[in-house]
């Protein structure tokens, strides 16, 4: 999803790809199209499109994905959509 971002460069996501077993459940779980399924292995295709709601993570069975919720990102997103970027505040000191 490109019409989504925060901050480039900032997501704690990580991938460990000899660990992955190619389920696929990241690929379908991701609200924001992060992952894609290539020769049986995921990889991050959209790093900067991770928004750390912690759902592939929490679904991936051999835990391969690494990620630090950041409820605080959300909010400020979240808030992004109501008030615009220039009005937008998470509350957090990250933004
Ligand atoms: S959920 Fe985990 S094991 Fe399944 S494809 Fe994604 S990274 Fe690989
Ligand atoms: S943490 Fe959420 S947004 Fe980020 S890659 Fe995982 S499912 Fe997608």
């Amino acid at each position: 999803m490109k019409d989504f971002r925060y901050l480039p460069d900032v997501s704690t996501l990580k991938l460990d790809e000899m660990a992955c077993i190619g389920c696929g459940i990241c690929e379908m779980l991701c609200p924001h199209a992060v992952f894609e399924i290539r020769d049986r292995k995921a990889r991050i295709v959209d790093a900067d499109g991770c928004m750390e709601c912690g759902a592939c993570a929490n679904n991936c069975p051999s835990s391969a994905i690494s990620v630090t919720p950041g409820v605080g990102c959300a909010t400020y997103i979240i808030q992004s959509w109501i008030k615009g970027k220039e009005n937008a505040s998470c509350g957090c000191d990250c933004c």
